[in-house]
């Protein structure tokens, strides 16, 4: 009871000091930032010394994944080590128990790929944010009672502290398979969907075939990259705006707006962007969470690449995101003639590819080495070739000679597992965040 009590508490002071100007917002940002400096870092062996010493955000370090789990040890509060973390998230994956905790705190295992797996931390207060946090800003709240279809990589017992008389969570497991999924689903009628794009379009060809008879009010896409056309794709099948979130273990970052666009949650977030190329168009986002206890994230840089909306209708003073275009993996390398690296950012072969053939219905690039890509096309005969010829203009264009783009049965995206249409599938070593 308690811990529903917290979320309700969350929810109000989310609703009640949401910022409604530029100047509110930065006003708001500097007072949780001084509290997080007192109340938080002040207790983090990392942080300590500047925080007592009052220092500016400016001044702190800038932090990434292999950073931050070296200094793990440091960073949190609660004095618990990596090893001993690491060992009870692994425990908890094997055994499929999704509450793993050491203390009082909940221990999670990100899903990075291999090698570099990062572990986070989150007390009980922590947690009522998140959950109330997700009822203000995805949910919705209302006392209707509503059913939501929930797909994850692996259930959490997070949900079930959402769970009431008014709302219903039903998980439905990645791994299991499409019929299963449409049985369920018919039996369910849900209010509300929430899955990742590539699932939502398996979701979506369903309906039109008349295999699924769902009408959920919402529908929210997580956890991949929504593509333009994709969105277009669902809007008219669903009929509806799609809803998008956008979270990771480092944070419940945005969400959208009345207009479908997404926000970053600047009215608990100090977001900086680090802009990746000359037109200032593209960046990395840099975070502070005002508002983590256990595992303070600050100044904390994502590889995700994200293309700003300079003005979105709604007018919310938060920082609005045109795109997020992928991760800085999913940025492909070549050598143009001269002998130069030269980096084509996904967006651009993505659009490469859909413009060639109206005919294509679905799509994978792959980078397996400097001068080869795997292109897998679903369409008419023609459309490989079409798409083909596509890829070849634009690296034409950035006198790219001598790439081999070879056909491939098969799309790269493994069950279970996030569809990345556009990646680069051998430097591993790029995967730093
Ligand atoms: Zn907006």
């Amino acid at each position: 009871m308690f811990f529903k009590l917290q979320i309700l508490w969350r929810l109000v002071q989310l609703r009640w000091r949401k910022p409604r100007t530029t100047k509110a917002k930065q006003r708001l940002q500097q007072k949780l930032w001084k509290r997080l400096q007192k109340k938080v870092l002040c207790h983090s062996g990392f942080y300590r010394e500047s925080a007592q010493n009052k220092q500016p955000l400016a001044a702190y370090p800038l932090m990434n994944k292999a950073r931050f789990m070296a200094n793990f040890n440091a960073i949190n509060t609660h004095g618990i080590e990596v090893q001993e973390a690491y060992n009870v998230a692994l425990k908890a994956e094997q055994s499929r128990d999704f509450s793993p905790m050491l203390g009082k705190v909940t221990v999670g295992l990100s899903s990075g790929t291999s090698g570099n797996r990062g572990i986070f931390l989150a007390a009980q207060a922590e947690r009522a944010f998140w959950v109330a946090a997700v009822l203000d800003r995805v949910i919705g709240v209302a006392l209707k009672k509503r059913k939501v279809a929930f797909f994850l990589r692996a259930n959490s017992n997070l949900y079930d502290s959402i769970k009431s008389r008014v709302l219903q969570f039903e998980f439905f497991d990645l791994y299991d398979n499409l019929p299963q999924h449409l049985a369920r689903l018919n039996a369910l009628k849900p209010h509300i969907l929430v899955a990742q794009p590539s699932m939502l379009l398996e979701l979506a060809q369903a309906l039109e075939a008349g295999t699924l008879h769902i009408a959920p009010t919402k529908v929210i896409a997580v956890a991949e990259v929504l593509s333009p056309e994709d969105r277009v794709q669902l809007e008219r099948v669903f009929g509806q705006t799609i809803h998008q979130v956008y979270q990771c273990t480092e944070g419940f970052l945005a969400s959208s707006c009345s207009e479908g666009v997404l926000h970053f949650h600047e009215d608990f977030l100090i977001i900086e962007k680090k802009y990746l190329d000359e037109s200032r168009l593209r960046f990395h986002p840099v975070i502070t969470d005002l508002l983590r206890s256990s595992q303070p994230v600050v100044r904390y840089e994502l590889n995700d690449i994200i293309i700003e909306e300079k003005a979105c209708p709604c007018g919310q003073p938060t920082l609005a995101i045109a795109q997020i275009e992928g991760r800085a993996d999913d940025v492909l390398h070549f050598v143009d003639t001269t002998g130069n690296t030269v980096k084509i950012y996904p967006d651009f072969l993505r659009r490469a590819i859909i413009f060639s053939d109206e005919a294509i219905q679905d799509y994978t690039l792959a980078q397996t080495d400097l001068q080869r890509l795997e292109l897998y096309i679903k369409g008419q005969e023609k459309s490989f070739c079409q798409a083909r010829q596509g890829i070849l203009d634009l690296l034409n264009k950035h006198h790219i000679a001598g790439v081999n783009i070879v056909q491939v049965q098969h799309k790269h995206h493994e069950k279970g597992g996030k569809l990345r249409r556009i990646k680069q599938a051998f430097n591993e070593q790029n995967d730093q965040n």
